[in-house]
């Protein structure tokens, strides 16, 4: 991709957002709400949230928190391992974070 191109669709990518999320154990979540500017999703082939931390103190600000990347190449939201939904929602399931708008390719397209 060429310079000119690769900026226009920078300006059109707003990136994913994560609209909520339940994992109120984490640093970065109050209220039900991520305040990471940006998080990354995917541990291993597990489309887990990977800045998922748990410190004292409160981490983040008030933001509206994006995808930055996803790790995930599975998911058909996903393409050049970036999250391509309009919004994610992050729930807590089997004791991790975990992206709840993950589908894989094949069903997505069914
Ligand atoms: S688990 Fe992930 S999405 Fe949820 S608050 Fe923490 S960093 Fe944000
Ligand atoms: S919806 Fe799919 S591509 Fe988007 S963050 Fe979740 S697992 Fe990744």
């Amino acid at each position: 991709m060429n310079k000119e191109k690769s900026e226009e669709s920078c300006k059109k990518l707003e990136g994913s957002i994560v609209k909520a999320c339940q994992v109120e154990g984490c640093s970065f979540n109050r209220d039900s709400k991520c305040h990471a500017l940006a998080i990354t999703i995917g541990d291993g082939n597990h489309p887990r949230c990977d800045t998922f931390v748990q410190e004292k103190a409160e981490g983040g600000i008030e933001t509206k928190t994006v995808v930055g990347a996803c790790k995930v190449a599975s998911c058909g939201h996903n393409k050049n391992l970036i999250c391509g939904a309009n919004f994610i929602d992050v729930i807590f399931r089997n004791k991790h974070p975990y992206c709840n708008t993950f589908q894989t390719k094949y069903l997505l397209k069914v």
